[in-house]
């Protein structure tokens, strides 16, 4: 409804209780979209609901069946009428990676960080969608409630990120590392026996593998990672994916810990992408499990779905593939070395978030964290070192055969 804009929703067989009242208390100041939220008993069995909006929105409404921890769920996504096309927005990306690059300020403190810093600026910011005052990171800013008691969005900046290894000297070529943390927020992954959760654990590995890339380079040229998420929030797949095309990552690696109903499977497992079918019925659930975060966090699937479709269109995977298993081999070798594989190669599935089509993708899952043996090493600050040394040697591995490509990302 216009005049002011609000969004008003009756929802019939339910009666206020404490659930829906304290809705009220969780729009923060600063949300993009939404003002306030008001909620009463209307009727017998009627509870009415009125989102008080800073702008008009195209409300989209579903419903997400039990999931995690989570009960039945009624969830409005509100996405503002004057949203940044997704094509358009890549379009605009590829634009801007026209021959004549940008020339760094000289005043940057850290000209690396200030050029991932450039990438990184969603363009969305400019599409008049942004009255927030500390941004978003996502190309399609939305607000999103549900009855169900949710985690914290995201609402960081996606950069600056703490930066503290200092510049090196001018490079030809700057080589980005995306480091996806799997989970986040309201979905906490997997949860181990002793209680460890996936969430916790992957990000502390994804903080260490940090300050190795941050620290290395590849035939000198310096390396950089960014973290699709670098502290406790939800963020969608395929906004994962979205921010490490943003910054043209050169990898995208995703840390997962895996699980299973019985406490004996142990090891890792490197994932590529599959084109067709999975690789084994066991990759194939694998992929299921993973990609469920969507649902877990409230995510309209069949939006997600489409614009993955429409990112997708008329681009092949293939190489994407080859690079990506290639990778994974490396990987596969240099953990062999510091704790035991669940798989000696590396499987293939749909996984949601190795969709890009331009970077090759690896999900590893680091160990079982439902065998108590392999929960307390993924504690353990020792394994922790081994391993993201590990995967830091594979990556090493890998650009040592494939050579970064030069880029107009030249400084
Ligand atoms: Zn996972």
């Amino acid at each position: 409804m216009p005049n002011p804009p609000r969004l008003a929703v009756d929802v019939r067989g339910i009666d206020l209780n404490p659930a829906l009242k304290e809705l009220v208390a969780k729009v923060g100041a600063n949300d993009p979209t939404i003002r306030g939220i008001r909620v009463g008993q209307f009727g017998p069995g009627v509870v009415r609901l009125v989102v008080d909006l800073k702008q008009m929105v195209a409300p989209q409404v579903f419903t997400l069946a039990p999931v995690a921890a989570y009960q039945h769920r009624l969830v409005f996504d509100l996405y503002p009428t004057q949203v940044a096309d997704p094509l358009e927005t890549l379009i605009a990306e590829r634009l801007q990676e026209a021959p004549t690059a940008p020339v760094p300020s000289p005043l940057a403190v850290d000209p690396l960080g200030e050029l991932i810093a450039q990438k990184a600026r969603p363009p969305s910011l400019t599409a008049g969608t942004g009255t927030s005052p500390s941004g978003t990171s996502s190309s399609i800013a939305t607000s999103s409630i549900s009855t169900g008691a949710r985690g914290q969005k995201e609402q960081k900046k996606l950069l600056p990120q703490s930066m503290s290894v200092p510049a090196p000297a001018a490079t030809d070529r700057l080589i980005i590392i995306a480091l996806d943390a799997g989970h986040g927020g309201e979905d906490p992954g997997a949860i181990g026996p002793g209680g460890t959760r996936e969430k916790d654990v992957v990000l502390r590995l994804a903080h260490r593998m940090r300050e190795r890339i941050n620290a290395s380079n590849v035939n000198g040229n310096a390396m950089r990672a960014f973290l699709t998420r670098d502290a406790d929030f939800f963020v969608p797949l395929h906004i994962r994916v979205a921010k490490a095309r943003r910054v043209q990552a050169d990898l995208f690696i995703s840390l997962h810990a895996d699980a299973f109903f019985t406490p004996h499977p142990q090891g890792a497992s490197v994932f590529a992408l599959s084109q067709g079918g999975a690789s084994s019925s066991a990759a194939r659930w694998m992929a299921d499990k993973e990609n469920k975060a969507d649902q877990v966090g409230g995510l309209n699937i069949k939006a997600r779905d489409m614009q993955v479709k429409r990112a997708l269109l008329d681009m092949s995977t293939t190489a994407q593939i080859r690079d990506s298993l290639q990778l994974g081999s490396a990987m596969l070798g240099e953990i062999q070395r510091v704790g035991k594989l669940h798989k000696p190669r590396v499987e293939q599935a749909s996984f949601a978030v190795l969709k890009a089509p331009d970077i090759p993708s690896v999900l590893v899952e680091a160990a079982f964290i439902s065998n108590p043996a392999e929960e307390a090493k993924l504690n353990s600050d020792a394994y922790q070192d081994q391993l993201a040394d590990a995967l830091m040697r594979g990556i090493e591995r890998y650009f040592s055969k494939n050579p970064p490509l030069a880029r107009s990302r030249s400084m």
